[in-house]
């Protein structure tokens, strides 16, 4: 069996891959509503909040915008955050549809610095919101929300979070934290196919939102909300990634949420120590490094195509290269949703004879 360790999509367990096979039912008929009912109360759990979430049909990106259209209208200021090629992606979104937006831009394969977000925010008064990555996926590294939404909150300003990596596998707690909007996708740690994102909406968020003039349609948070009062979405969902939200979400409940954060934080000590003891670097600060994803840098002289291609067709083990900037620097094991260490050590194995026959090859 292929050992696909790519930070999303992530293979699903027996469970959810069988009921993805269940024939379609009305998604406006009370079968889906008990369903769609279920999904939501579990899915507020695992957000740990008494928000709105709310499930819309579509990839990540689609929830950063949506998160974006929502909340904020042309002209507003915006301090976007970014630690990567998925914070850049961010505030891109922002900038598209006409956010005025003042970059924060970190090395890459560091975390965002909790006191520079104060001075920035210090320094510009007409700052509305802060966009910040959770879990950057593009350079394995954790930023502390709770340290940075702690600085955010204290400015009382929106505190709109990328978790798309995150949340199911990190703790990402929205109402301790105080977080205005959130975001996961299904095809990372849920342990399901891609196709839903969830956005939790804070009281504030909502307030945010009735004022907000950014043009939106398919994304718009009234329309989910008003739909999500009967058990339903305003457009078609993905009707079957509903039914494996519900069997994933029974079996992350069951495992309990501080169990899966402690077994991926195992998986990605496993990573790391693996890759150490074979001389290999990691890209990120190891006191940021991330539970969900291990980013390499690739050694002098290595072509990371070539080492993926041999895991890939001699091990069958998929591994994921470097995104951006990051492209042939790097490269990625992602340890995120169905996941255990042996998993990891199989990727570690693999590793272990590829690399030195992908040093071989000649550049
Ligand atoms: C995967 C990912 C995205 C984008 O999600 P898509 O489903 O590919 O659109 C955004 N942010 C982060 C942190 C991600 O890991």
């Amino acid at each position: 069996m292929t050992e696909l360790r790519i930070p999303g999509p992530t293979p699903c367990p027996p469970e959810v891959l069988q009921t993805l096979s269940r024939q379609m039912i009305d998604h406006r008929g009370g079968e889906f509503v008990k369903i769609m009912n279920r999904v939501t109360d579990k899915l507020k759990q695992v957000f740990m909040t008494r928000n709105d979430v709310l499930v819309l049909t579509g990839s990540g990106t689609g929830g950063l915008e949506a998160a974006v259209v929502n909340t904020l209208s042309p002209g507003d200021k915006v301090l976007a955050v970014s630690i990567g090629a998925f914070g850049d992606r961010f505030a891109t979104i922002a900038k598209s549809f006409g956010a005025d937006v003042v970059p924060m831009n970190v090395e890459w394969g560091k975390a965002a610095d909790p006191d520079e977000i104060k001075k920035a925010l210090q320094a510009d008064a007409k700052i509305k919101a802060v966009l910040v990555t959770h879990n950057e996926t593009s350079t394995g590294v954790t930023n502390d929300i709770a340290a940075i939404s702690k600085v955010v909150k204290g400015f009382e300003k929106l505190m709109m979070v990328d978790s798309i990596s995150g949340m199911s596998s990190i703790k990402c707690a929205v109402d301790e934290w105080k977080l205005d909007v959130v975001l996961s996708g299904s095809q990372k740690g849920w342990m399901v196919p891609p196709g839903l994102v969830f956005a939790s909406v804070s009281a504030e968020a909502w307030k945010a939102h009735a004022a907000a003039k950014m043009p939106r349609y398919y994304w718009d948070f009234s329309a989910a909300k008003k739909f999500l009062e009967k058990g339903q979405t305003p457009w078609t969902p993905a009707v079957s990634i509903v039914y494996a939200m519900d069997v994933a979400l029974d079996m992350m409940l069951k495992e309990g949420m501080d169990n899966i954060y402690a077994r991926h934080k195992r998986c990605s000590e496993v990573a790391r120590s693996g890759v150490k003891a074979m001389g290999q670097h990691l890209l990120a600060d190891e006191k940021c490094a991330s539970n969900t994803v291990t980013a390499v840098t690739a050694p002098e002289g290595l072509d990371v195509k070539e080492l993926r291609r041999i895991l890939r067709e001699e091990h069958q083990v998929v591994i994921a290269g470097g995104q951006g900037k990051l492209e042939g620097k790097i490269f990625r094991i992602g340890h995120l949703g169905w996941v255990n260490e042996d998993n990891i050590k199989t990727v570690l194995a693999a590793l272990k004879v590829a690399l030195p026959k992908a040093l071989a090859v000649k550049k």
